[in-house]
């Protein structure tokens, strides 16, 4: 969007006090980042935008997606509304609002990042998990194609940026054959000037030996992994339709780590599903505690309109579901806590992000942005420097370090 955008001749400002038109990107995947997503756009018309004539709010994603003119009629505090079809129209869309024409000639450029810029490889899934609004909101799996991405991926590390994040919902299914994602992180890995390449949720079946191959002699490919398993318990899984179970993930992992000693491995997790036992959620807890993952992400079911899971029988209280969400939190923290601090006295690489609460702050090769934990720093450092460091802490995701 924002390519397209500064190619219709927009100038982009991430101070709302400076612009004319915010734009809004919102998140529809669950309940709670519908009302996060309204929030934010309740927020700006309260306090920017404040019966303004001049200033316009416009919100694109997935909400409108979801919602679409039911959201039209409830959110009159926006202007516009721009689904994730039509985000190539929002030139457009801004041009109508401000009277400011659409110009021909002008350069495409993005926000300017920091160290780390993401790089989306595709959109929509053809998975079809019974819990997830997805394929609903976005539709069916499609890859960027792959000189896009190294054009869009060249422009940013001409710009200062260090560490790319391969991301989409779906990456494993790349190009929609096995050779799809190990080719592109050859491919990207190999940008002269990138430091990190770091490839996010790859589905447990799309960790194949040729994507560990290729991660595994790519020098610039951070020895981390996002695997998203979501559960153990066999009927669990049946239910939301997916694959794997506790034997099939630890070998998994097995491979996985034989590939990449040392590797940083995170998993996301649902617990409280329709029909989950008790049992199931010690058989989660119990298999987070062998399988150590570093990190790992647990969310409390959903129950989401439009989806085959909201209808199913055996479904549990709220209250329920946050508690066994906490319990399952509870074993990942514990094992993440553990981990960290078997780092301390190591010496890691760190790459220089913002400061955290004020102090400066960094991550190493095995910690994602913004999901995974961060190492503080001693001292000052610029932004986007990768400075050498040695852990001398831990609290508990996070690394203390003095530098070297
Ligand atoms: S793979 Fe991910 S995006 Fe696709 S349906 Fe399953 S949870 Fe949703």
């Amino acid at each position: 969007m924002s390519a397209s955008v500064t190619a219709a001749g927009f100038e982009l400002a991430l101070d709302p006090e400076e612009s004319d038109v915010v734009v809004v990107n919102t998140c529809a995947f669950i309940e709670d980042a519908v009302e996060e997503s309204i929030d934010a756009v309740m927020d700006l018309a309260t306090a920017w935008k404040a019966g303004s004539d001049s200033r316009h709010l416009v919100v694109t994603g997935c909400m409108p997606s979801r919602y679409g003119v039911d959201l039209e009629g409830a959110l009159h505090e926006a202007d516009a509304f721009v689904p994730v079809k039509q985000e190539g129209g929002l030139a457009d869309v801004i041009s109508k609002l401000t009277g400011a024409p659409v110009a021909a000639d002008a350069v495409a450029s993005r926000i300017p990042e920091g160290a780390t810029a993401y790089l989306s490889v595709s959109d929509g899934c053809d998975r079809a998990c019974t819990f997830c609004t997805i394929p609903l909101i976005r539709g069916s799996y499609a890859s960027v194609p792959e000189g896009r991405l190294v054009a869009e991926a060249s422009d940013l590390v001409s710009r200062g940026v260090r560490e790319l994040v391969l991301v989409g919902q779906d990456t494993s299914a790349y190009r929609d054959d096995a050779t799809g994602l190990p080719e592109l992180v050859r491919t990207l890995g190999a940008l002269p000037g990138l430091d990190w390449l770091r490839v996010m949720y790859v589905q447990p079946d799309g960790v194949t030996d040729r994507l560990l191959e290729a991660m595994a002699s790519t020098s610039s490919v951070c020895h981390y992994l996002d695997i998203p398993i979501q559960h153990v318990a066999p009927d669990v899984l049946r239910a939301m339709g997916r694959g794997g179970g506790e034997e099939a993930f630890l070998d998994l992992l097995d491979r996985v780590r034989a590939a990449m000693p040392g590797i940083s491995l995170r998993t996301t997790l649902i617990a409280g599903f329709p029909g989950e036992t008790e049992h199931d959620v010690e058989h989660l807890a119990e298999f987070l505690r062998s399988a150590r993952f570093d990190h790992a992400g647990v969310f409390v079911y959903s129950p989401e309109e439009g989806t085959p899971a909201a209808t199913l029988e055996g479904s549990l209280p709220y209250a329920e579901r946050l508690a066994r969400a906490q319990l399952v939190r509870d074993a990942a923290d514990a094992v993440g806590a553990d981990v960290a601090a078997a780092r301390i006295g190591t010496a890691l690489d760190v790459l220089v992000d913002e400061a955290e609460d004020g102090v400066p702050a960094g991550r190493w090769r095995g910690q994602a942005p913004e999901v995974d934990g961060v190492v503080l720093l001693d001292g000052r450092a610029e932004v986007r420097a990768i400075v050498k460091v040695r852990i001398v802490d831990s609290i508990g995701y996070d690394l203390v370090s003095e530098a070297v």
